[in-house]
């Protein structure tokens, strides 16, 4: 006898409802990488969270309101703002706005120190012109909160005050405003 199509669909979908369930069970400790087991699974669970309607503000200390929406504004070489700049002390803790997979942790010449992480619904989250970096590497689990790394002014902020430039990509949209998110109506 042959499953109807319907048939093989709901078994699948079944089994991912399951793998899902088992991944949501068991997030690493943060800072720690996943196993060759846990991968998958948080992949699983990243792709099957929906990006939060409300984020925390990513520099400890700050307040939605003290943050100016500046998305789109003209910057050099003809490029626009693709972010928000969140302005504090030098050194102020730089906090993570979601949980997620660090996909990178290096330099690049705009950005200075940079560290790419990977959240719900494979949202892409780009935390730049940083002093110093978070206790973590690439491939590390984190959580909602965590120490990103510290505000600094490297990268093309070198004659600017410090502060952390934030970026969010989603998954086959490109770069979105940041701001909304931060914002509370
Ligand atoms: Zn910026």
């Amino acid at each position: 006898m042959q499953f109807s199509t319907w048939q093989r669909y709901l078994k699948q979908f079944i089994i991912v409802l399951w793998i899902g369930s088992l991944a949501g069970c068991q997030r690493p400790e943060s800072g720690h990488q996943p196993g060759l087991f846990q991968l998958p699974m948080e992949y699983l669970h990243l792709m099957q969270t929906p990006l939060p309607a409300q984020l925390p503000v990513p520099v400890q200390g700050v307040k939605p309101q003290q943050i100016a929406d500046t998305w789109g504004a003209a910057r050099s070489q003809g490029r626009r703002h693709e972010g928000v700049d969140i302005f504090a002390k030098r050194g102020t803790p730089v906090l993570s706005t979601t949980e997620g997979l660090i996909l990178s942790v290096g330099v690049n010449t705009l950005g200075g120190n940079v560290v790419w992480v990977l959240g719900p619904d494979m949202s892409r989250h780009y935390y730049a012109h940083l002093e110093s970096y978070g206790q973590f590497s690439q491939g590390d689990w984190i959580k909602t909160g965590d120490v990103i790394g510290y505000v600094g002014n490297s990268g093309n902020a070198r004659t600017t005050p410090p502060h952390l430039h934030y970026g969010i990509y989603r998954n086959g949209e490109g770069a979105i405003n940041p701001y909304p998110y931060l914002i509370r109506d």
